[in-house]
């Protein structure tokens, strides 16, 4: 029912996406040559095409999976709420996710718990985000693109896009259904939002991985772990253990979620099967194994490699690269939805102009959207890079809301970096603590670094080796 027609059907039908209101999805587009391809149905894909198609477009989206489906990244960030509202999807949402108001801090070396709440951030006006199955949080997205008009299509992969051989100006995008049936789509514009899939970047030779910084994953979900009470329930908690952290990250069905994140050179010294190698690595950081002590795994852990990478560019002629199709650094401060989602927004705002035909504007907002996708990585990285250092760990164990800092660290880390919220400055001190502090413990400071580096370059060269 989901799947592309073979070839060049010119009367192909609108997925009827469930729950689909007819009206909505009565579009007279029918053809294989829309105005716009968004290849992937994650929350970046999903949300620029309801965007498109609520601008009048005719916008299809491929994803090569079925909704539900299963994938990694619960926890969200308070500045996710406004895209929820401005695409409709808020009190959907809010439904499936339980409220994180702030996130706890957990470190061996510190005997009491670092707690923080949204609502101390410069602007009080977003205190909370939510936690969500990511199964039922993408689907919601889908279908309301689905909803807003756009044609969508499960269980049909993108395996390769011509940028100019459709034709009349056209991409050539090339697609396998799960039947092995194949068909070709001619869109004006193609949007990559294929995650960590990269089909673009990937096909164009311009990912790299990250200059400065490799992480790899491994998770798993559990019954009957220990979880705060009242409003900190459903709060996000970091532990920190000698390889690199983990995150404990509390579901609505009772279930809380626990990743560990370290250099993959750790992940290399695995000698047993994923999910004993989950269950040895939180013995090794005793406050967690605490909290987990009477709980049961859900299901067998599952472990991602190194994904801190970036593209070269993000946009072109007849296509731009949206949400992880362009760059991912790490989850560390739940940033990967949010920038996703962001991404889709100002994205949609230049196709929109594009396909217009108003050049001008279009190219004004595609620089504005261009920057923000650099921007928005690079203030999580500058504390991403750091946040197994003992500095850094020093000041999140001891906050001090000195001239407004702590505030405007609380701001970043809601995602506020987008707006006109005076977190810059701020910053700047912020980071002239850390570097005082790394001066007043210069030996600790300099061997976590050698240390860094050393996984970093091993992670580089194992990737160069596959
Ligand atoms: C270990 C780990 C933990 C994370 N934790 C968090 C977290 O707590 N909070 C957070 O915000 N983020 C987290 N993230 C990041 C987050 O998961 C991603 O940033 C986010 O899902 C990006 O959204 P996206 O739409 O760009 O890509 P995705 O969500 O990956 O969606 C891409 C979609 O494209 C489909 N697809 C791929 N290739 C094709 C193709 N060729 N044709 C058709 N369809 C295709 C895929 O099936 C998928 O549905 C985490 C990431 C990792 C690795």
């Amino acid at each position: 029912m989901n799947k592309v027609e073979t070839h060049n059907t010119d009367t192909m039908k609108p997925n009827m996406a469930a729950g689909a209101s007819p009206a909505m999805n009565t579009t007279p587009f029918t053809t294989m040559a829309p105005d716009v391809l968004v290849i992937g149905g994650g929350p970046a894909g999903s949300a620029v095409a309801a965007l498109l198609a609520d601008k009048g477009h005719d916008v299809v989206i491929l994803e090569k999976a079925h909704h539900p489906r299963f994938h990694i990244g619960e926890s969200l960030l308070p500045m996710n709420m406004p895209l929820f509202d401005r695409l409709g999807v808020r009190k959907e949402v809010e439904k499936i996710g339980i409220t994180k108001y702030g996130a706890e801090f957990v470190s061996p070396w510190h005997e009491h718990t670092s707690d923080f709440v949204f609502a101390e951030a410069m602007d009080k006006a977003f205190p909370y985000a939510v936690h969500v199955r990511r199964s039922e949080f993408d689907e919601i997205l889908f279908r309301h693109a689905a909803k807003r008009g756009a044609r969508t299509f499960e269980g049909c992969r993108a395996t390769h896009v011509d940028m100019d051989a459709g034709g009349d100006q056209r991409a050539l995008v090339k697609v396998k259904a799960d039947d092995g049936s194949e068909s070709e789509w001619c869109p004006r514009f193609v949007i990559d939002a294929s995650g960590r899939d990269t089909l673009l970047a990937g096909q164009f030779g311009i990912k790299k991985r990250h200059p400065e910084h490799s992480s790899a994953a491994l998770f798993g979900h559990f019954t009957g772990a220990k979880r705060a009470e009242g409003r900190r329930e459903g709060n996000i908690s970091l532990f920190w253990f000698d390889h690199g952290w983990f995150w404990y990250i509390p579901l609505l069905d009772g279930t809380v979620s626990v990743g560990a994140v370290a250099s993959p050179a750790y992940f290399k010294t695995r000698k047993t099967d994923p999910t004993s190698f989950l269950m040895e690595t939180i013995a090794l950081a005793p406050k967690l194994a605490e909290r987990l002590k009477d709980a049961t795994m859900a299901e067998p852990a599952t472990a991602t490699g190194n994904f801190s990478y970036t593209s070269n560019y993000c946009r072109g002629e007849r296509f731009a690269m949206i949400g992880d199709a362009y760059a991912f650094v790490d989850p560390m401060f739940s940033s990967g939805v949010f920038l996703a989602m962001n991404s889709a927004f100002e994205s949609a705002t230049a196709i929109d102009h594009w396909l217009r035909g108003e050049e001008k504007m279009a190219e004004q907002a595609f620089r504005i959207f261009e920057k923000n996708m650099v921007h928005g990585p690079k203030m999580f990285s500058w504390f991403i890079f750091r946040i197994t250092s003992p500095a850094i760990r020093k000041i999140f164990m001891k906050p001090r809301n000195v001239w407004r800092m702590q505030e405007a660290m609380l701001s970043i880390l809601a995602g506020d970096i987008f707006r006109n919220t005076p977190v810059g400055p701020r910053l700047i001190g912020f980071k002239f603590i850390y570097y005082c502090s790394c001066l007043s413990i210069l030996p600790q400071a300099f061997n976590t670094w050698l240390w860094r580096r050393r996984n970093h370059k091993e992670a580089l060269i194992n990737s160069d080796m596959e």
